[in-house]
């Protein structure tokens, strides 16, 4: 990655930290998953709103590290709105990008939005705190309801 687009990313990380979106409580969420990464102390609850398989609504509240709150909050915001099936579908995306087995993917807004934690690959220790919050939506839409941890697999 040359330095100006990893410039654009920390931009993205930074902004998205310091103003999350969609950081609040969901009282009427049909599904609701907390979320915790004692590595680093990153602890989350996301909420849901699902209505015939789409995702109506969708916030967080907790705290944590600046990567898994922009993380959090960039999920929040591209998942609003999306299918279940497309959820899942981005949900590997941005896996992918934060393991390195990706780098980009095609050039959309979303995909601009993911690829900023692309960076997060060359520090596997921040690999929980960037899907910290994907892995408990991603886990509450299957029904769990159980708090996840990244340290129990
Ligand atoms: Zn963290």
């Amino acid at each position: 990655m040359d330095a100006e687009f990893r410039e654009l990313y920390q931009e993205i990380i930074l902004e998205h930290s310091k103003s999350p979106r969609n950081f609040r409580r969901m009282e009427d969420a049909t599904h609701k998953l907390e979320g915790r990464n004692p590595l680093c102390g990153d602890q989350y609850t996301i909420y849901l709103k699902i209505e015939n398989g789409i995702i109506a609504d969708i916030s967080f509240e907790g705290s944590g590290c600046a990567i898994s709150k922009a993380s959090a909050s960039v999920m929040t915001s591209v998942l609003k709105g999306k299918s279940i099936a497309e959820a899942k579908k981005l949900f590997e995306q941005f896996h992918d990008i934060v393991t390195g087995v990706k780098t980009t993917g095609d050039d959309t807004d979303i995909s601009r939005k993911i690829a900023a934690f692309s960076g997060v690959a060359e520090y596997p220790v921040r690999i929980k705190c960037a899907t910290l919050a994907w892995h408990a939506m991603r886990n509450s839409i299957e029904g769990v309801t159980n708090s996840v941890t990244t340290e129990e697999k």
